[in-house]
């Protein structure tokens, strides 16, 4: 495989280096000469205030926005050096997200929005016991028929969670799924999280859970647009 359908897994270096990434929107700079190393395997927890830059920093580790200034590498490869094609290949097979914005299909079913990865990306295999299975894990089994305006806020980010695990991304981006659940659905979903973690999937949590955080292997607080690490004030 090459490392535009799969992020290189024997790479020396990093799985992500960002080196001095600026972002900004017109005249206001929303991130600031961020530099960020996430090896393989790592489960990294980003906290910080409403409006720091977290979740244009999950776009960016995403592919999803582009950087205003710096570098991006992917396992080494400047990832705007990839052409379209190659950069939508590596965001539909070795990543993940979970939105806070749920983007779910309101056409289509529970069921049909989990397994909808799974259609796009490989052909034949169960997707439908598959896509159940991962309903099951988020305890939405008995949802499956639904569509998303027949569900709750928590109910459709559980579905925004099954879809994305569905295909056990090698780089999981989740950005406060546990924003709308019940305090006591947290732990069943740090228990997946940590679950693809420990199969050697590396995660990037976005959270203001104190228990993800706690969990995380390594804790990041950003402030105004910067990296700091949680309990430091030395920049990453
Ligand atoms: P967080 O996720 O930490 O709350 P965001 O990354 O969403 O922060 O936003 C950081 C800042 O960037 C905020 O001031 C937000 O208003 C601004 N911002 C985010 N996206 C855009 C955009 N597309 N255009 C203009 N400003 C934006
Ligand atoms: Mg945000």
């Amino acid at each position: 495989m090459t490392h535009t359908t799969a992020i290189a897994a024997t790479s020396p270096s990093p799985l992500v280096s960002l080196r001095g990434i600026g972002k900004h929107y017109g005249s206001l700079t929303v991130l600031h000469d961020i530099h960020l190393d996430i090896q393989a395997g790592e489960f990294l927890a980003i906290t910080g205030p409403s409006g720091s830059g977290k979740s244009t920093l999950l776009g960016i580790l995403g592919l999803l926005e582009r950087p205003s200034r710096g570098t991006h590498l992917i396992s080494g490869v400047d990832a705007w050096s990839l052409s379209d094609a190659e950069q939508s290949r590596l965001r539909g097979s070795a990543l993940g997200f979970v939105f806070q914005q749920f983007h779910l299909l309101p056409e289509l079913t529970a069921l049909d929005n989990v397994a909808r990865p799974l259609r796009l990306n490989r052909r034949g295999g169960d997707w439908r016991a598959e896509a159940h299975r991962m309903l099951e894990r988020v305890g939405l089994a008995h949802r499956a028929g639904h569509r998303p305006a027949q569900l709750s806020g928590g109910e459709q980010q559980r579905v925004a969670i099954a879809r994305a695990l569905i295909r056990r991304p090698q780089l999981l981006l989740a950005d406060e799924p546990t924003g709308n659940l019940p305090p006591a659905m947290w732990g069943d979903i740090l228990e997946l999280f940590r679950e693809l973690n420990t199969d050697g999937h590396t995660v990037v949590v976005v959270t203001h859970d104190p228990l993800v955080a706690r969990r995380a292997s390594r804790n990041i607080r950003m402030e105004g647009g910067v990296t700091e690490r949680a309990n430091g004030p030395s920049a990453e």
